[in-house]
């Protein structure tokens, strides 16, 4: 088992207590071990890997959460090679399927062309979009040059002011939906080119080939933080939340549902809407509380189809389809093996699928599955879903969904240590923001920043 899964009452003591056992958390408490320190993981789910979640369907695991790595995604690489994870390409050979303004048509590559205007409208956008990506500051969003305009409109108005066409403005959603959980009125434009910087530009945010779809975990992504956690022993304790962090000149006492933990200095990782539901003494500056209250979450929906095999392949598609309405806005292929079962993951729009009925959302699913793929695709052996709004502990994601303002007033508070509380979490990245490697690096960082600090502090002995 990954961590202890009883919470312990009463008072331990640590160098350093990480709160979240997702892949910053795991990451910064691996790095703090390795070099001798004490640490405890307090996590307020009853599981590790946050925003990574495994599930099963027709006996084929799948992620729920967090599923693609890019090639130029090393730490998170490097962090599953080393508790011995492997990587599969994902797949995408064949035709692709697009569904627009009530029409089915097949496309190849990663953009869909619908009519030459489209497609030239699509580049001039994609320039316009690398254009502005080109001057964001990656570590720093906030301090780039015309940082405040950028931020006063939403993404949705820009397209809107640029003029996008309709089939440019269905890529864009889609786009926000995946990325934010949001539609394109609902985002900071600031935000979005800070993400899409992060994530190496658009094109490599899109491909599959080369691009941050390229591979997924054979084992899963919640296996590889399992993996880690069980590495660190009962370090790790779940159904541990945090309700209070004090700290006085001398450390930091983490309150939590089963007791108190003393340690030198704390590292959150919870993202910046969660880090809300802890009470800081003394209170966080205002900037800070600005960002807990702004920077809400946004909702995604997954749901996988199962079939005894991948029947799609044989008619030549790859599995992969984009659709501008209904609930189901893009699929991909997931399968394990050419043989079967075949698999197909689904992104589901939470505002046309959360609130349904478990057999209300299969149905929507299936029903549109057939008009991308055919009638074989009207019985499926199995079926399986997960709504990231819906999850009773820090829900939502996959990145926060932050609205116009946000970024300029508050997103300086991000990773600005709080005293001997310091943040780490996929949030905190620049380079590689709203991904597991952000995670990953930000948890890496965050530790080796405390460790300097640890080392000069006179008192750490004290605290072990
Ligand atoms: C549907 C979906 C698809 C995604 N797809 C991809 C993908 O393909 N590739 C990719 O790289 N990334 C993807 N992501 C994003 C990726 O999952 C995250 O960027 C990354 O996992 C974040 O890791 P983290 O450690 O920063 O945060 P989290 O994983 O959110 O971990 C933070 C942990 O802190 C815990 N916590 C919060 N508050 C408290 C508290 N008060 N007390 C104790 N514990 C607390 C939470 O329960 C959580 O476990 C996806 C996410 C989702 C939801």
């Amino acid at each position: 088992m990954s961590g202890s899964r009883k919470p312990r009452s009463g008072s331990a003591t640590a160098d350093v207590v990480v709160v979240g056992a997702g892949f910053a958390g795991l990451s910064a408490a691996e790095r703090l071990v390795s070099t001798g320190r004490s640490v405890l993981v307090v996590e307020g789910r009853d599981r590790v890997g946050g925003r990574s979640l495994s599930g099963e369907v027709a006996g084929v695991r799948v992620d729920l959460g967090a599923t693609w790595v890019s090639p130029r995604h090393t730490a998170v690489r490097d962090l599953a090679r080393r508790v011995g994870c492997t990587t599969t390409g994902q797949f995408d050979q064949g035709g692709n399927v697009l569904w627009a303004a009530g029409k089915r048509r097949t496309y190849t590559g990663t953009i869909p062309t619908v009519s030459p205007a489209a497609l030239v409208d699509m580049a001039r956008m994609q320039r316009a979009v690398e254009k502005l990506v080109a001057t964001i500051d990656v570590d720093a969003a906030w301090e780039s040059p015309g940082a405040a305009r950028l931020d006063a409109v939403s993404f949705g108005e820009w397209l809107d002011r640029k003029n996008a066409l309709p089939g440019t403005r269905a890529l864009m959603t889609i786009v926000s939906k995946v990325q934010w959980g949001c539609t394109p009125g609902d985002v900071s434009l600031l935000h979005a080119l800070r993400y899409i910087r992060s994530a190496g530009g658009l094109a490599h945010m899109l491909d599959v080939e080369g691009g941050q779809q390229q591979d997924r975990f054979v084992e899963t992504t919640q296996e590889i933080a399992r993996r880690v956690a069980e590495r660190l022993g009962d370090r790790v304790r779940l159904d541990t939340p945090v309700h209070r962090i004090t700290q006085d000149e001398e450390g930091v006492s983490v309150r939590t549902a089963s007791g108190e933990i003393r340690a030198a200095y704390a590292i959150v990782t919870a993202a910046p809407a969660h880090r809300a539901a802890i009470a800081f003494d003394p209170a966080l500056p205002e900037q800070a509380e600005g960002l807990t209250r702004t920077w809400r979450m946004g909702v995604l929906s997954k749901a996988f189809v199962a079939y005894e095999k991948p029947f799609w392949r044989t008619d030549g598609y790859s599995g992969e389809a984009l659709t501008d309405t209904g609930t189901v806005f893009i699929t991909f292929d997931v399968s394990p093996a050419p043989g079967g079962p075949g698999v197909l993951m689904a992104f589901c729009d939470p505002r046309v699928f959360d609130g349904f009925s478990p057999e209300a959302r299969r149905d929507r699913v299936v029903r549109q599955l057939a008009d991308l793929y055919g009638p074989q695709a009207r019985t499926p052996i199995d079926y399986l879903d997960h709504c990231w709004g819906a999850e009773p502990f820090a829900p939502g994601g996959p990145n926060p969904a932050v609205a116009p303002y946000a970024t300029v007033s508050f997103g300086k508070a991000l990773s600005e240590p709080h005293g001997r509380v310091h943040w780490a979490g996929s949030e905190t990245a620049g380079e590689w923001a709203g991904s597991m490697n952000g995670a990953v690096l930000t948890g890496q960082r965050t530790a080796e920043r405390v460790l300097t600090l640890l080392s000069g502090d006179v008192r750490e002995g004290a605290l072990r």
